[in-house]
């Protein structure tokens, strides 16, 4: 292998980029550009943008852009080579390669491996009519179409079938032993690693066989499955099985489902249920949730309904969490798994996970109906400590609020005041009162540096009335030059002329002042504003408790530094 021909990067990088991003996403055409949510960070009004005269596409959200191959590389996560061989195999663009002279052992090794595994799953598909493996996928109801697309296999109970093929083929002992199709025997001679099985290639996100999965023809024969060993371009933790053909699906559907086995993907996938891929019996891994965020960010794990299952269902959640996935669980029946419920239900079975699918947390919380008050507390704080995995507040907050609702938590919504009119007067009343104090010994105390020492940010939650507020905003602003009671009556700013007049007029006479004391008014502001809120942030549901806790020890430390400074004046006395 060569370096790629600067004419083979000059075809590539001028396919129709409207037909190549539009082959993964949704584009939606608006005069002359098309438009999309972008696939590279989280939103929900599109700002990606693909212009198809410059063949070029932009995200004025995330800074994202470039070219045809700039995109499907961060799409689909692939080296600038395989970004290149996979444009050239789809668009039928001859791959030319400039001499030989730059060799790179890694993709020499690489291609290697692929290339073996090529002829080997042509082997094992050569094989597979009339055999056992056939009989048995026939029996579960597997067509022929699946069949044929997921290039199942069959490996007969022969010793050293396989062995002789691939070394006709030309492969050495070396290469069919160092990736996994054949094992060295003691008297230095070979047999396949394979033998009696149901052949299950598993192909990488753009088509190439990197490995197998198979599955044993005999029950009593163990182990049920055996995965091809790892090499350079197989890691278990990292391949899906059935992303290849489930992909376009995903991204269609804005959804993944996420099931165990590989049979699971293929009885799915043949009952239409096309979007779905395949740990290979492995823990969910960090690796397999960047993969998944490249199609969607919503998920429906979809495990066995046996213990084992729901262990593994636990373990999944938390690194599709940590990874920002909205997360929903598909419960199964005790003695069920996804392939048998995709056998049984046929084409129904889409309807049957779209309507069972829950929330993870309302799901975890379903399990623990008959459990006692220890566990729940456990589980209380587990999910908590689950919930705050996930790097978006506003998505844990939401968890939360669903979270408080599926326990039970009274905190969720505000408890029903009856306030009477009366009452919301008198409450109102105390911030038009401070008003008035405000306006009336506004050259006589400092009571203006006394508000302006009050963090700004605080302002909207210190005031019931907004137009209360905005007079307070209005005397921290750099409008306000001059205390005049008249700057204040006459103010070009409705609100604040408003607030003023009915401060001064509306139930008070100007010439009653003396009878309010400017310090308990203050001094019950200060409390009122404390109760407030505190209230505020302990019945917002859709603050999480860590943020509560942040806000409730800042607005506490202020509004005690307010008494102190209130006290303070009092003992020096200003007013005097
Ligand atoms: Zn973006």
């Amino acid at each position: 292998m060569g370096k790629i021909s600067q004419n083979t990067i000059k075809s590539v990088s001028s396919i129709n980029i409207v037909d190549v991003i539009g082959s993964y996403i949704h584009l939606k055409k608006q005069g002359g550009i098309y438009r999309a949510c972008c696939p590279f960070h989280n939103e929900k009004t599109p700002s990606f943008i693909v212009n198809q005269n410059n063949n070029f596409y932009k995200c004025f959200g995330c800074g994202e852009g470039g070219d045809v191959i700039s995109f499907v590389m961060k799409y689909e996560a692939l080296s600038f080579y395989d970004t290149i061989t996979t444009l050239c195999d789809k668009y039928k663009i001859e791959l030319k390669e400039d001499g030989g002279n730059e060799l790179d052992a890694t993709q020499l090794e690489t291609n290697k491996i692929l290339e073996i595994n090529k002829v080997t799953t042509e082997f094992f598909t050569y094989k597979l009519p009339n055999s056992l493996s056939h009989r048995l996928i026939k029996e579960r109801g597997l067509s022929d179409e699946v069949i044929s697309l997921f290039q199942i296999g069959h490996t007969s109970s022969l010793y050293s079938q396989l062995y002789k093929y691939l070394i006709e083929k030309g492969f050495t002992n070396e290469e069919v032993s160092k990736y996994g199709l054949c094992r060295i025997k003691a008297d230095n001679t070979y047999y396949d690693t394979f033998r009696d099985r149901t052949i299950f290639p598993i192909h990488n996100s753009i088509g190439k066989v990197v490995g197998f999965s198979a599955r044993r023809n005999i029950e009593t024969m163990q182990p049920k499955y055996i995965n091809t060993s790892e090499n350079r371009v197989f890691k278990k933790s990292k391949e899906l099985f059935g992303l290849y053909f489930a992909k376009k699906h995903i991204t269609e559907k804005d959804e993944a489902i996420v099931v165990e086995g590989a049979t699971d993907v293929i009885s799915l996938f043949d009952n239409g249920v096309k979007n779905t891929v395949g740990t290979l019996g492995t823990a969910f891994t960090t690796e397999h949730a960047t993969t998944l965020k490249r199609y969607t960010q919503n998920i429906v794990i979809l495990y066995d309904g046996d213990n084992a299952g729901l262990k593994a269902t636990f373990n999944a959640c938390e690194e599709l969490l940590k990874a920002g996935m909205n997360i929903y669980i598909c419960p199964l029946p005790k003695d069920k798994d996804p392939d048998n419920i995709a056998r049984e239900l046929k084409n129904k079975t889409n309807g049957y996970i779209q309507s069972n699918k829950i929330e993870f947390i309302k799901h975890r919380i379903s399990l623990l109906k008959d459990f006692n008050i220890i566990d729940k507390v456990k589980l209380a704080k587990e999910l908590i400590r689950m919930i705050n995995l996930h790097p978006d507040k506003i998505t844990r907050d939401i968890l939360l609020q669903t979270y408080n609702k599926e326990f039970g938590f009274n905190n969720t919504t505000k408890p029903k005041k009856h306030h009477t009119v009366l009452e919301i007067e008198k409450e109102t009343n105390i911030e038009l009162h401070l008003i008035r104090i405000i306006l009336i010994y506004l050259n006589e105390w400092n009571i203006l540096n006394y508000f302006n020492n009050i963090d700004k940010n605080f302002y909207p939650d210190m005031f019931e009335n907004k137009r209360c507020l905005l007079f307070f905003e209005y005397i921290n602003s750099e409008d306000c030059e001059s205390f005049e009671l008249s700057d204040f009556i006459h103010n070009k700013d409705v609100a604040v002329r408003e607030i003023s007049n009915l401060a001064l007029g509306l139930d008070y006479n100007i010439e009653n002042t003396e009878q309010y004391d400017i310090e308990s008014t203050l001094y019950s502001f200060e409390l009122k504003v404390a109760e407030r809120l505190k209230n505020k942030i302990l019945l917002n549901p859709t603050l999480d408790y860590k943020h509560k806790l942040k806000v409730m020890t800042k607005h506490e430390n202020i509004i005690q530094q307010n008494i102190i400074k209130l006290s303070e004046n009092k003992n020096q006395n200003i007013l005097a």
